[in-house]
């Protein structure tokens, strides 16, 4: 199980964008890096092909994890997430508030 997953709310600690808040639109697990929607947003200038047209595309490039924490949906604070396990089940759990988070 992974600290972060699609959905979750997150704020930028750190970076160019730090401050700012978003929802992860991609985890990837294997760099430790999430795609968080309308943040770190370069501009790429691309040349026309058969298939597009010239212009100016606006890409959202993966944040590391470590410049990220997660705002609990409970509490509605940065937080930082722990594991507790439920029955069988691992489950999120918030560190301020100690409630889960799905
Ligand atoms: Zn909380």
């Amino acid at each position: 199980m992974y600290k972060f997953k699609k959905g979750d709310e997150v704020q930028v600690t750190a970076g160019r964008d730090k401050g700012r808040k978003g929802k992860i639109d991609k985890v990837l697990i294997k760099e430790d890096r999430v795609v968080v929607s309308g943040v770190n947003i370069y501009k790429r200038h691309k040349k026309a092909t058969a298939k597009q047209g010239a212009g100016i595309y606006e890409i959202a490039r993966p944040l590391p994890v470590a410049n990220i924490a997660l705002i609990c949906p409970k509490c509605q604070k940065q937080t930082r997430v722990g594991f507790s396990i439920e029955g069988k089940n691992k489950v999120r759990v918030c560190k301020k508030c100690k409630g889960v988070i799905s």
